[in-house]
């Protein structure tokens, strides 16, 4: 029994909120979790609650998980902390980067550690500037990224990213980085069909290339699925257009996989359910499941023979590949792969929840309903199918159903006026009924809410 009015004072007196509007939590006070285990939730009033988040898309094996615990006191003991730096190795760090070459694709073979997708992503521009001055390109410094794209909260991340209302704040984006149309054919695709809209996507890109001049841009970079711009599933003309430019242009590509890798999209990563062959790829959340804090920058073979040229990269975190963190990532990848996790997700459980999910798009208040492997979305439309009609102020049909959502012990998340979800992978099909009945329940008293 925890003392939840206690609890939420000491938090609104003393603890500053990531993306939170700390004039109405302190008016609110905040949602105390105290315990997790597999896919539940359980909060300070002994509340059960199903996280539909898995946590910020991150906790994949689920919560709770004993050999998680067992194998980071293990290394607590062990060699709680070393660094990386000047020559400097140990086990884990060695261990994990072994691993992480083996369930990525072949080009892929060496991993940087940091602490966080942003992070990763803040590495990421250095390294793809880096790469084209060693080959002799200095003019190619611009990275073409998208509009309601996301890539963290740090300075170079938060500029990658799309998203106005960050932008707005502390005078972003840094110089150099250029944003394209994003491929949201139910937001933005007007009258063309999701195959059209896709083509004309994707050549936004040559389109930016040309308009920049290819001698000057370094990279492009996308998630497989936008996931915080509100889960953007691409038309299928989409990527095999972007594949194409991408090969024609010397360009680098980045594949974000902060979200989309291990196993959310029921393949290690987006960029195998795509095809895609990135040159680089952010990773986190789902590489420790949320355990630690541990993110990375894959790169392929020609990415780091290159810098490997430029002598000393002048770049590195305290916390780059914490063994401690190490740990926890390979337990982590060890569970995902001995209980087929991911495979589970592709012909199993997913295919289970997506009919489920996909079968929502037919409520009233449903517009349209989408869903790869774990990730899905349904956008809340006041007069569907028009797609042209939105609630008005953008946002609040959304934040009513999350808060509804929570009182019926589901957790989602709204982004405007869609519902987000992305459970943990360890979702049995008993869950998914319980999930799907709990969603079911929170659109029929969202739409009785606005019908009063
Ligand atoms: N990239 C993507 C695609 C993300 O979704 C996120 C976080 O949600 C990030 C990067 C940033 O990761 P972090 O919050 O670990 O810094």
């Amino acid at each position: 029994v925890y003392p939840t009015a206690a609890l939420r004072e000491a938090d609104a007196r003393h603890h500053w909120h990531p993306f939170t509007d700390t004039a109405a939590l302190n008016t609110e006070g905040a949602r105390v979790i105290v315990s997790a285990d597999g896919v539940w939730l359980t909060d300070s009033d002994g509340n059960r609650i199903l996280d539909g988040m898995a946590g910020l898309w991150c906790t994949n094996i689920g919560h709770g998980c004993e050999e998680i615990a067992e194998a980071v006191y293990a290394q607590m003991k062990e060699l709680g902390y070393y660094n990386t730096f000047f020559k400097t190795t140990h086990p884990p760090v060695i261990k994990l980067s072994e691993l992480l070459s083996e369930i990525t694709p072949p080009h892929i073979n060496r991993v940087f550690f940091c602490s966080s997708g942003s992070e990763a992503n803040d590495t990421i521009v250095r390294m793809v500037r880096t790469y084209w001055q060693i080959k002799g390109k200095p003019e190619k410094q611009t990275i073409i990224a998208r509009h309601n794209g996301y890539h963290g909260s740090t300075v170079a991340g938060a500029s990658l990213g799309g998203m106005g209302g960050m932008h707005a704040q502390g005078g972003l984006p840094i110089p150099g980085i250029h944003h394209i149309a994003q491929p949201y054919w139910y937001g933005e695709g007007g009258d063309l069909s999701p195959e059209e809209f896709g083509l004309w996507a994707a050549r936004e890109l040559e389109r930016a290339i040309d308009a920049l001049g290819e001698d000057k841009v370094a990279a492009f970079i996308a998630e497989p699925i936008q996931g915080a711009g509100g889960v953007i599933v691409p038309p299928d003309s989409y990527w095999p257009e972007v594949k194409r430019i991408c090969s024609e242009r010397e360009i680098l590509f980045i594949a974000d996989e902060v979200i989309c890798g291990f196993g959310r999209l029921g393949t290690w990563f987006g960029s195998d359910y795509y095809g895609l062959k990135p040159d680089l790829m952010p990773i986190a959340k789902g590489l420790s499941s949320g355990y630690l804090p541990i993110g990375g920058v894959l790169m392929a073979d020609h990415v780091s023979e290159t810098l490997e040229q430029g002598g000393e990269f002048f770049h590195g975190y305290t916390y780059s590949g914490h063994p401690v963190c190490c740990a926890a990532a390979i337990a982590n990848i060890n569970i995902l792969r001995s209980e087929g996790i991911v495979e589970r997700v592709a012909s199993d459980t997913g295919p289970y929840l997506q009919q489920k999910w996909l079968a929502l798009g037919e409520h009233p208040l449903v517009g349209e309903a989408r869903m790869v492997g774990m990730v899905g979305a349904l956008e809340l439309a006041p007069a569907k199918p028009d797609r042209t009609k939105r609630f008005e102020p953008v946002g609040d049909v959304g934040t009513l159903c999350r808060d509804i959502s929570f009182k019926n012990g589901l957790v989602m998340r709204a982004v405007r006026d869609s519902m987000i979800v992305s459970p943990p992978l360890v979702i049995t099909r008993e869950e998914i009924d319980d999930f799907i009945e709990r969603v079911t329940k929170t659109l029929d008293a969202t739409l009785s809410e606005l019908t009063k």
